[in-house]
């Protein structure tokens, strides 16, 4: 029987695969699993709640000895984990293809999704958990960073300095917040029940400080603010319990945000419950665990919602707390907007989202010879000069050394092309993988967080993740993936990922051109198709072709 073991990838430039597409899907799904990157890899979770990267030991080790003798004319397919197929496709054709989670709409619930897990029939994939393309807590910094810089823009000329923001979530993504928001010069409390979570962001360098209780982060905090220092510090305890407290006191917060796992009601902890219990406890009794947490998920919210009636910014983060609240009977759960439309879409109708790379060859001068070239490719980019050149000093890699940077229709292609020629010339010591979150322009479709408020009302439908895989399939993606329920649960989001390898052969660069158009176009159609005024204008400049907008 195969069973839990330390997972790392391969470096350097021998193969243990035919070919470096398949030896790239192979690294990068062992590096979701190395124990510097995922969240639990004992269980195979590698973030998000219990985002897996395969369904059990046994499919694990199918897929290793699946991609080290699969052919470059051939396709492994796997439906949720695990590879249940390989068939005869040819060169152009994805090496893999992934569904993840996806459940018929009106079986597409927690509760059936659990019976069918529970039979070990599927597995909770995430966003980039499932389609290997995860990163580490950097997958999300910049756009956590480029959200909190708009917030500063919005509503404090321009800085966070001298505010602080109450935030709770130090997972492997909200673990993010505290850096993003100091890197804006901002002061941030950030709540966790997880003593090794702090921990972990300590130990990464994502967090400052742990505070010894609540009295001490606000002492911090206000001595920070006050002297308009940027500090993050992490505070021990329940967001349900503190923050209601920390309102009734009249703590003086500017901003107010939340990245628990509350998408899943069993990863959110419920108020009375011992951090220690919380596993035992939602694997006895996931129905009353579920009750309880919403509860709880309804006091939290109802706090949020007292401190934007006090004055403070108050968003969503995209993990559904406000579903989860409304479904406890809280009436004023969507009184604060959702990330994507307050801050997010005007990128998304550029075609602009979470565009990564990761370094096959484990080397950490192949990514700063990267960061060179975007540096040289965009020279008139200011904010993706900041952010390199912050990402170059204060961003410590996670397994595979990677990069991310958000760029639109127009710049992915130029960027993906220049890698490539980088790796053929040897400048590059081996192939990049270079691909995106499924939390991008025109790759998912999620009411309550991507696709929440629509111009033209069209939230829910999700055509379109499923054109955006099918279009990079067709466009020569290395893996292509369509899952559901990542980022805010069962039954509320549909989407789509790709990951492209840049190994500098040509059919690679042709078929990088192709994928790096296509799939930022997506966003661009996307958001023309809903009214968009900035995204017909960008597909007017660029040349993206709109058949309803010809003749
Ligand atoms: P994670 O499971 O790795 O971390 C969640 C953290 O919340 C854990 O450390 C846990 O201890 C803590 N927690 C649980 N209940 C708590 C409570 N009551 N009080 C305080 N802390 C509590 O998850 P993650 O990968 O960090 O993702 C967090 C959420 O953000 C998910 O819902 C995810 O879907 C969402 N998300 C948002 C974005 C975005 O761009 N906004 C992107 C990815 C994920």
């Amino acid at each position: 029987m195969s069973g839990p073991r330390p997972v790392r990838a391969a470096r350097g430039t021998e193969l243990s695969a035919l070919g470096w597409q398949q030896e790239a899907a192979l690294r990068m799904l062992q590096n979701n699993l190395d124990p510097e990157v995922a969240e639990h890899p004992d269980k195979l979770v590698v973030y998000g709640g219990t985002g897996k990267a395969a369904r059990d030991w046994r499919s694990y080790d199918a897929m290793v000895r699946t991609l080290r003798t699969l052919k470059q004319d051939e396709t492994m397919l796997v439906q949720s984990g695990r590879p249940v197929g390989v068939m005869q496709t040819h060169e152009w054709a994805p090496r893999v293809l992934l569904a993840n989670s996806n459940l018929v709409g009106d079986w597409a619930n927690w509760e059936e999704f659990r019976r069918l897990e529970h039979l070990g029939l599927t597995m909770y994939g995430q966003m980039t958990a499932g389609s290997w393309i995860y990163i580490g807590t950097q997958g999300i910094l910049q756009g956590t960073y480029e959200t909190f810089a708009a917030v500063a823009a919005k509503k404090f000329n321009g800085t966070l300095a001298g505010t602080i923001t109450l935030t709770a979530g130090l997972g492997g993504m909200g673990g993010a917040q505290p850096l993003a928001v100091t890197m804006n010069d901002g002061v941030a409390i950030c709540i966790d029940v997880d003593p090794r979570a702090i921990e972990r962001r300590i130990e990464h360098r994502y967090l400052d400080v742990k505070a010894d209780d609540l009295r001490h982060a606000l002492q911090l905090a206000v001595e920070a603010r006050d002297a308009r220092k940027p500090l993050s510090i992490g505070l021990l305890g329940n967001a349900a319990d503190l923050l209601p407290q920390m309102l009734a006191e009249g703590a003086p917060i500017d901003i107010v945000t939340d990245q628990t796992s509350a998408h899943d009601p069993l990863a959110y902890l419920p108020t009375g419950v011992a951090f220690e219990d919380m596993a035992d406890y939602a694997a006895k009794d996931p129905a009353g665990f579920t009750t309880r947490a919403r509860e709880s998920m309804a006091k939290h919210v109802e706090a949020m919602v007292g401190f934007m009636d006090a004055g403070a910014e108050v968003f969503d983060y995209g993990n559904s707390i406000r579903g989860e609240a409304q479904l406890a009977g809280y009436g004023r759960a969507f009184a604060f907007p959702g990330f994507v439309p307050a801050y997010i879409r005007p990128l998304f109708c550029e075609g602009k989202g979470p565009f990564r790379w990761a370094a096959l060859s484990g080397e950490a001068s192949d990514i700063h010879k990267t960061d060179k070239a975007m540096l040289e490719l965009f020279p008139e980019n200011e904010s993706l000069h900041r952010w390199i050149k912050m990402a170059g000093e204060r961003v410590h890699f996670q397994g595979l050394p990677a990069r991310i940077c958000w760029l639109g229709y127009g710049e992915r292609d130029k960027a993906g092309e220049r890698f490539n020629d980088m790796v053929a010339s040897g400048e590059l010591a081996a192939p990049l993988a270079i691909g995106r979150d499924h939390l991008d322009c025109g790759s998912v479709a999620s009411p309550y967080r991507e696709t929440e408020a629509m111009l033209d009302g069209s939230d829910a439908i999700a055509d379109w993740p499923l054109l955006n895989a099918m279009v990079n399939v067709a466009s020569g993606a290395s893996w292509v993936s369509i899952h559901h329920g990542g980022g805010v649960g069962m039954g509320r989001s549909i989407h789509a990922g790709q990951v492209s390898v840049a190994d500098g052969t040509k059919l690679a660069g042709e078929k990088i051109r192709r994928v790096l158009t296509n799939d930022p176009g997506m966003g661009v159609i996307r958001h023309v198709d809903a009214g968009y005024d900035i995204a017909e204008t960008v597909a007017d400049e660029r040349g993206v072709r709109v058949p309803m907008r010809e003749g």
